[in-house]
């Protein structure tokens, strides 16, 4: 039986159950915080997804559920929602060829320094050209969109939503269907709400992705009795070149020279083992570290000889033909970082041609792996500041998708996407896992049960 649907968001997740919904039959509003030029979330952003898989034409390789599970639980430690992470683990398996039938393209997997070409798949385009195709889909599929409605408050009252309240053009607007689908990402660009844990310190951190997700949705259903999952203060933190912008830094502002180099504070100290494991394992610890310096500031700093093996950053490196003359240029002290430098070379231990088993443990904070000299002049560094991708605290669904209340479920409200992902993931993240869990359960949420 046809419904009135309502979808919060404009991502991935939103549109992957507006996509569904539209096609069961459903009469569908799609409610978009972001103008039209900006509209995508933080799916505009992507590049490639996780799935399970045998052989097949998007991949190098098969993936199987047991590797996908196991990858899960090493980075998430366990899971919050079992039935709810095994639901996405088994749905991942078709998602590529519903991606497929739904306007995406995929092409070989790219070169970088986080080699996915087995695991993951990449489509063409990325993540605007994949919400650009999903917005054409919708309109043919006669969804109607209201672009720059942020939803401000949500309305619950007996184990069912009642109604929304819209923030559009200064003016409240209210708005009532027979189902509700959550899809409005996480909070990171709300910098009051991340202030509670970073305090003075937010100021500096930088949210790689859409400055629309606020979490207001999030904030409105925490106060409604329902039950959130996932840890509040975690989220997935990069290191980011300063000079990227506030808001919508994208990836391209990642800085991968750290396991190249050495990193240091604005005390010219280094803080942590920059070679402690293989970089896509440890990418995504830097952010937190770089956050916990003063100032929330550190800097990369490798030679020539290694500028070239990272993946290309936005913004120009800071050049120097000495140690002392680049310290200059950051601002450290010359003789202090010059000294730390000279050590470092001095007590590297090279086993072996390959770069990857060389090591310094003289220091007091080892380099475990990729110990390299940095003797060949120019030098060059990269200021660093954390960069936020998404905050992992959420809400609980069941396996049908519906958001779950203290005592009960609620009858008509549904989640998806990084407004659930905290079932799955509760604190660590794995590459490419975020659109999965956006299209599974956006597509649970839309009416696949009704298939
Ligand atoms: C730089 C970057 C690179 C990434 N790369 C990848 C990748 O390659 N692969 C991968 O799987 N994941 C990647 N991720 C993570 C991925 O983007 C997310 O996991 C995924 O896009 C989440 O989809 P979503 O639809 O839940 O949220 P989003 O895509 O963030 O969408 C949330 C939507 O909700 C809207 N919204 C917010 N508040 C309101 C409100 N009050 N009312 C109405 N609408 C609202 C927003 O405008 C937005 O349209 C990346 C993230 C970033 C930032």
């Amino acid at each position: 039986m046809s419904q009135k649907v309502i979808v919060i968001g404009g991502g991935n997740a939103a549109l992957s159950s507006a996509i569904e919904s539209a096609e069961n039959g459903d009469d569908v509003t799609l409610l978009e915080a972001a103008p039209s030029s900006l509209r995508g979330g933080n799916s505009k952003y992507t590049r490639d997804i996780r799935y399970a898989h045998d052989e097949d034409e998007f991949t190098s390789g098969s993936y199987t559920k047991n590797e996908l599970r196991k990858d899960l639980l090493s980075v998430s430690g366990n899971f919050e929602n079992v039935e709810v992470a095994e639901l996405v683990i088994e749905r991942s398996q078709e998602m590529a060829r519903w991606m497929q039938w739904h306007n995406i393209t995929f092409k070989k997997g790219i070169k970088g320094t986080l080699n996915l070409s087995r695991t993951n798949a990449f489509f063409m385009g990325g993540g605007k050209v994949l919400t650009d195709n999903y917005y054409d889909l919708i309109n043919k599929l006669k969804v109607k969109v209201l672009y720059g409605a942020p939803i401000i408050s949500v309305n619950i009252a007996n184990d069912a939503v009642k109604g929304l309240t819209a923030l559009i053009k200064n003016e409240k607007n209210q708005f009532t269907a027979d189902k509700y689908i959550f899809a409005s990402g996480g909070y990171e660009a709300n910098k009051d709400w991340l202030s509670q844990f970073w305090g003075e310190g937010v100021k500096n951190i930088k949210i790689r992705g859409s400055m629309f997700n606020t979490g207001l949705p999030l904030k409105s259903l925490i106060g409604n009795n329902v039950l959130m999952c996932g840890v509040e203060k975690a989220g997935h933190m990069v290191a980011v070149d300063s000079r990227s912008p506030e808001y919508d830094a994208g990836i391209v502002s990642r800085i991968d020279a750290i396991p190249w180099g050495i990193v240091v504070n604005k005390n010219g100290e280094r803080f942590y083992d920059e070679g402690e494991d293989i970089w896509p394992k440890r990418y995504a610890i830097w952010g937190r570290l770089v956050a916990e310096q003063q100032s929330q500031t550190a800097y990369a700093i490798v030679d020539n000889k290694t500028i070239e093996k990272f993946m290309p950053t936005a913004y120009p490196s800071i050049d120097a033909n000495s140690i002392d003359k680049l310290a200059a240029k950051i601002g450290l002290k010359a003789p202090e970082l010059s000294n730390l430098i000279s050590t470092f070379n001095a007590g590297i231990t090279k086993t072996g041609e390959d770069v990857t088993e060389w090591s310094n443990h003289q220091l007091g904070i080892p380099k475990s792996h990729w110990a390299i000299p940095i003797d060949t002049p120019p030098f060059h560094a990269y200021p660093l500041s954390p960069g936020l991708t998404f905050t992992y605290q959420g809400i609980r669904i069941n396996r049908t998708g519906r958001i779950e209340l203290k005592d009960g479920e609620l009858e008509n409200g549904f989640a998806a996407g990084e407004i659930a992902s905290g079932n799955v993931l509760r604190s660590g993240y794995l590459a490419g896992f975020g659109l999965t869990i956006g299209t599974t359960l956006g597509r649970l949420a839309g009416g696949w049960e009704n298939e």
